[in-house]
């Protein structure tokens, strides 16, 4: 229960890896405030499972978004921890890549970090504490064929930890990433059999992982045991970079 009377934010808690950590955190204590884009009724499921949560709906890839969680978050006794995890993918070769799906994929991965970051942190500077983890990819380490504006938007957001970090650490502030390999959500699931057979070929454990593989990782991140880690990013693959 090292969590216990902090208030956490995860955006994109309705599914997934999201709604793994969002879980996760509350079996450690935290109060939860569960974001989400559009899936009210999956979303109201993670709150019944976690107890002490609550759910809110913001688009965090706009500003009226984010400024709409953070307001959420002051009234329950303002964020302690955040998580930025809400991401999407719009997959395609170069040639092939139009210039919304560029956009679409720089503005909700790399843009909502930053905006959740700037909103988060005007409240933790004046209260001295404060954990950000957010959510990456081996992707942008690698690279991938077909996913260039995805790697490049959650190399954004690795390049944005680390200064975020060295911004914000003294005053307390810790900044971290977490770059996950393949995991089973909705996510991949859309992608041919094929390319999954051959990717697992790639990682040394031969398997997906699963999002209650990532979650501790978070909870880690951000609780006391990592009180002296920032700036890092944490690749959780099973070995595939
Ligand atoms: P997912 O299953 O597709 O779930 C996405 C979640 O994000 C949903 O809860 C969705 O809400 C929410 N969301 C999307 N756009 C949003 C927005 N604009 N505002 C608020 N919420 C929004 O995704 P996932 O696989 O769990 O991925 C979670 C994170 O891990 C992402 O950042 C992803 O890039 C990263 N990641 C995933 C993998 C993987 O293999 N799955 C690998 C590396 C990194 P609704 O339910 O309301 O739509």
């Amino acid at each position: 229960m090292e969590l216990t009377g902090k208030v956490a934010i995860v955006t994109g808690a309705s599914r997934g890896i999201g709604r793994a950590i969002a879980l996760e955190l509350g079996r450690a204590g935290a109060r939860v405030i569960v974001n989400y884009k559009g899936n009210a009724e999956a979303a109201a499921e993670v709150v019944g499972l976690i107890g002490n949560a609550i759910a809110v709906q913001a688009d965090v890839s706009t500003q009226a978004g984010v400024d709409a969680l953070l307001a959420v978050a002051e009234a329950e006794g303002g964020a302690e921890l955040l998580v930025n995890n809400a991401g999407i993918t719009r997959d395609g070769l170069l040639l092939r890549m139009s210039d919304e799906d560029w956009d679409d994929v720089i503005t909700t991965n790399l843009g909502s970090s930053f905006r959740m970051c700037r909103a988060a942190a005007t409240a933790m500077l004046p209260r001295r504490r404060g954990s950000i983890v957010n959510l990456t990819s081996v992707s942008a380490i690698m690279g991938n064929a077909g996913q260039s504006n995805y790697a490049a938007a959650k190399a954004g957001v690795i390049a944005m930890t680390r200064s975020l970090a060295k911004e914000l650490g003294r005053r307390q502030i810790r900044v971290n990433a977490v770059a996950p390999g393949f995991i089973d959500t909705d996510m991949t699931r859309g992608l041919p059999t094929e390319l999954l057979d051959h990717v697992k070929q790639m990682i040394a454990l031969r398997r997906l992982g699963k999002p209650e593989e990532i979650a501790p990782i978070v909870r880690f991140l951000l609780g006391p045991g990592a009180s002296y880690v920032t700036g890092q990013t944490f690749i959780v693959d099973g070995g595939l970079s």
